[in-house]
């Protein structure tokens, strides 16, 4: 298995394939990476570098990857010599979300109005059209709330434009969500779709914070948003895990806010909440396995741990784990930056929000002294 990408999505997936048995080659810029840590290769180059992206793909049988931001010249030189899944117009549809947004509503899934816009004229005509307040992102290479600002005025909408007259924006309306769900969904080569059901995300400053699940959602929401994952999936062709990010309106209508072609956060919880989690059923769908049970095994709950939580000492890891049903997953990076994600925790229990209970006070325990 080869996987593009180093973070710690590459790092759980490297350990489900190692669990069963395939051997892993990761490829980054980087070394003594998340995922190179529990690699059995390595291999530190640039993403333009082709030929070192053609001797890696030449060295596995098929190619992954664990961020969406590899250059579409990168997955056509792994394509000449190894499989790759998702395929390279995967990745080029969901790594700008005008072309994301674009496809998805030309499909006619729900997604929020949005426009292009590429001049100071076009984002007074989107405020005209759409009105205020509204998000104006940069079209690439946004996450996490990077490159993104709401905007209540008009001229605050054209200093933002003016500031950056070289970037393409996505002018979004604002969305009144009452609540901000995603479905993580895998698709084998046989066209077989398997999800995790509804989860329900919190976000601090844009990060996602905790993750639930089941969602406490009616029946009919549940039903719809897993309908309309399995409809993007298809329609897109994807082979391999894709997660879709919802807005659920007050009005109980559903809204793709983005689109991640990869196991996705708030699937993480999937590892100790269900009999198969999103990154071996990557490994199954990537591999042309058949797709595992996605049946919970318990209601399971997950806290991210950011860097915040190392101030100036190491976080109290024995408090955290006085919860006997407490589930430690860390990333094994080096430095802990504020807001970068070093680890998540999660727990099981008789309900998700006894579950969310528990992951969030063993979290407060961390900073314990
Ligand atoms: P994104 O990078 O698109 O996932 O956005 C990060 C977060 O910003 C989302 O999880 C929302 O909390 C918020 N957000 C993004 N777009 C909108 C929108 N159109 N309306 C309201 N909130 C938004």
């Amino acid at each position: 298995m080869g996987v593009l990408g180093s973070g710690q999505l590459g790092r759980m997936f490297a350990l489900a394939a190692r669990r069963m048995g395939y051997r892993v080659h990761t490829f980054s810029p980087d070394s003594d990476t998340p995922t190179g840590q529990v690699a059995d290769v390595e291999v530190p180059a640039e993403y333009d570098d082709l030929d070192a992206v053609r001797k890696f793909a030449a060295g596995v049988r098929v190619v992954t990857f664990e961020f969406e931001n590899v250059p579409a010249a990168t997955a056509a030189a792994a394509a000449e010599r190894a499989l790759v899944r998702p395929s390279g117009h995967v990745l080029h549809t969901t790594q700008h979300r005008l072309r994301e947004k674009t496809f998805l509503s030309t499909n006619g899934f729900p997604t929020t109005g949005f426009r292009a816009v590429r001049s100071v004229e076009d984002v007074r005509k989107a405020v005209t059209e759409l009105g205020l307040p509204a998000v104006i992102k940069t079209a690439s290479f946004g996450y996490d709330g990077k490159g993104q600002s709401t905007v209540k005025t008009l001229a605050e909408a054209e200093a933002i434009v003016r500031a950056a007259p070289d970037v393409e924006w996505i002018y979004e309306a604002f969305v009144d969500f009452e609540r901000e769900v995603s479905v993580v969904a895998a698709r084998g080569i046989d066209g077989v779709i398997s999800d995790w059901g509804v989860i329900e995300n919190s976000h601090r400053n844009h990060i996602l914070d905790v993750s639930i699940s089941p969602a406490d959602v009616s029946a009919k929401v549940a039903k719809r948003a897993s309908e309309i994952a399995r409809g993007i999936l298809e329609k897109l062709d994807v082979i391999g895990v894709l997660c879709v990010e919802f807005f659920l309106t007050r009005s109980g209508e559903l809204l793709v806010n983005e689109l991640a072609p990869r196991p996705h956060n708030s699937g993480h919880l999937t590892i100790d909440g269900h009999v198969t989690s999103q990154f071996e059923q990557q490994l199954r769908s990537v591999c042309g396995l058949p797709m595992g049970s996605t049946r919970q095994l318990r209601p399971v709950a997950m806290a991210n741990l950011l860097g915040d939580l190392w101030t100036d000492r190491e976080p109290n890891w024995s408090a955290a784990l006085e919860h006997p049903d407490l589930k430690l997953h860390l990333y094994g990076k080096s430095e802990a930056r504020p807001g970068r994600k070093m680890g998540h925790i999660t727990a099981t229990a008789d309900s998700a929000a006894e579950a969310a209970r528990i992951v969030t006070q063993a979290r407060d325990r961390l900073i314990q002294r």
